[in-house]
């Protein structure tokens, strides 16, 4: 693997969707206090911290409303990986936006509450997502609330939605007793308290003998739609953490599945899980398909690959207070302070003059992106969504752009 594979492979473009009041502001900002953690502090936080979120978040500043902002994960022994969580407008009256977002982002987490379950907001935002191709993991929320039901939730994915939910674990208690999660993937008991301070512990003999055929009906379900793992599964062999972790992501991959896990973002319960997930789980750049192109020359097609033709769509413009951010996913070539590009929409072309990653509570000047990057270019005062930029002498338009592959089917 080259640098330029590796740095793409530790990639993650995700949006999440949900319905209005199913926790997507509040799981945003836990998210970006997780993994502002990491990014800060240089360590894994150490469980015993009570944070009182609210202050930490004014004196922070955090930015929840931006259209791209991004943060760093590394789960377990894995190295750090790059994530850039994209703001998908729930609400259908942004159909366009809704449209633009699902295009720019590689994979999302749909959030839904454990108490209302599949909704019509999230029923429409989780079918275009589908039919962009997008993977996506389920995330069922607000555990802690009267009423609240995992099973319920899981049966409304199928249903409602014609999903087939992989729950990779089962809650511990509900309600004001909500307190754990039981990890089938790994073999483990997350103990959770509130605070977010987690005790994590090995299934003793006992729980093993309680929670192996669950995770038996999860190995069967996963095996029917990945070869690699079915076989294993009839020879007998020990199907480990890191085979099955492989054959879900290959599956959900291609389609066939949706991982779910559960927690209460208000109450700081599986965040790290969900972080952990996203790394494990949804795509990176490589992973998807390459795009179209429309050239003078007729459709090219457009792997992300750093020194291919240069190819970005700008699909959000935000005004802050050092000015216009033009926000532009990268599908291929690179991007540098100081290149003059043609654009879509001004004949003459555009300067980047300044190039810059939002982050949680600052923006970081940087010197270039590469495909599969999402970067803001600052100071473009007539920039418009929807434009793409491209080499001069090479236009392209990106504006048609489509998946190559055909829209997953759900059965
Ligand atoms: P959004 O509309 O999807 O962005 O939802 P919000 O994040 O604004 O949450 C809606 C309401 O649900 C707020 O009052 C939150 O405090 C509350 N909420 C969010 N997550 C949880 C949770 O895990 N447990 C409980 N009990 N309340 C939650």
């Amino acid at each position: 693997m080259n640098t330029n594979t590796q740095t793409l492979s530790r990639l993650r473009n995700l949006g999440i969707i949900a319905h209005i009041d199913a926790g997507k502001t509040t799981l945003t900002e836990r998210l970006l206090w997780k993994t502002g953690e990491i990014h800060r502090v240089g360590e894994v936080h150490d469980g015993n911290a009570t944070t009182d979120f609210s202050a930490i978040e004014r004196e922070r500043g955090i930015t929840i409303g931006a259209a791209a902002v991004h943060a760093q994960w590394a789960p377990r022994d894995l190295p750090l990986h790059q994530l850039t969580l994209i703001d998908t407008p729930g609400h259908i009256d942004f159909a366009i936006e809704v449209e633009r977002s699902l295009r720019v982002l590689d994979g999302a987490v749909a959030v839904f509450s454990a108490v209302d379950g599949v909704q019509p907001q999230s029923e429409t935002v989780w079918r275009q997502a589908r039919r962009h191709g997008v993977p996506l993991i389920a995330f069922v929320n607000k555990m802690d609330r009267i009423g609240a039901s995992f099973e319920r939730v899981l049966e409304q994915l199928q249903d409602k939605l014609r999903a087939r939910p992989w729950a990779l674990g089962m809650p511990l208690g509900s309600e004001g007793d909500f307190h754990g999660w039981v990890d089938l993937v790994d073999g483990r008991v997350l103990h959770w308290q509130d605070g977010g301070a987690a005790t994590v512990t090995a299934w003793s003999d006992a729980e093993r003998a309680q929670w192996q055929p669950q995770r038996n009906a999860l190995v069967e379900a996963v095996a029917d739609h990945d070869d690699v793992l079915a076989t294993a599964w009839l020879e007998g062999r020990d199907i480990d953490a890191a085979m099955l972790r492989a054959a879900i992501r290959r599956a959900t991959l291609a389609g066939a599945g949706v991982p779910v896990l559960a927690g209460a973002a208000f109450k700081d319960k599986g965040i790290e899980t969900l972080l952990d997930a996203v790394v494990d789980y949804l795509p990176s750049p490589l992973d998807r398909p390459a795009v179209t192109a429309e050239s003078e020359g007729g459709d090219v097609l457009l792997p992300p690959d750093p020194d291919g033709p240069l190819a970005g769509l700008l699909f959000k413009i935000t005004h802050q207070q050092h000015g216009a951010l033009s926000f532009v996913r990268l599908y291929s070539g690179t991007l540098k302070v100081g290149d003059n590009v043609a654009s879509s929409q001004h004949p003459q072309g555009r300067r980047i003059s300044r190039l810059v990653r939002v982050q949680a509570d600052q923006t970081q000047d940087i010197g270039q992106a590469v495909a599969g990057d999402i970067v803001a270019v600052l100071g473009w005062k007539d920039a418009v969504s929807g434009e793409t930029l491209s080499g001069r002498g090479q236009p392209l338009l990106l504006e048609s752009i489509q998946a190559q592959a055909p829209v997953l089917a759900w059965r």
